[in-house]
């Protein structure tokens, strides 16, 4: 009898691959501008507004919730305004 033994490798793959894929732990969130409702990436260098130079909002100013939409005008949370503008008051004419 001439059992002819290789060498022993069963198949193991030299990569154990753990790889993390997306576990949705990474939430996109937005800045806004609460002038004029300019949105940029939550990951942007810009904290302030280039056409006004308001700050912007990386969070709900009343709840500090993550602001999820770069067209939120209104918390998501708890429906406070984002935007200062619009109540301009008219002289009254008379
Ligand atoms: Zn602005
Ligand atoms: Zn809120």
């Amino acid at each position: 009898m001439n059992h002819d033994i290789k060498g022993g490798q069963a198949g193991r793959g030299p990569a154990a691959g753990q790889q993390d894929q997306g576990t949705g732990g990474s939430v996109l969130t937005y800045r806004l501008c609460p002038r004029c409702l300019r949105a940029v990436p939550g990951h942007s260098a810009e904290h302030f507004c280039v056409n006004d130079g308001e700050k912007l909002l990386d969070a709900c100013p009343a709840c500090h919730a993550p602001i999820l939409s770069p067209y939120a005008q209104f918390c998501a949370g708890c429906g406070q305004r984002f935007f200062t503008a619009g109540v301009r008051k008219r002289p009254g004419s008379s």
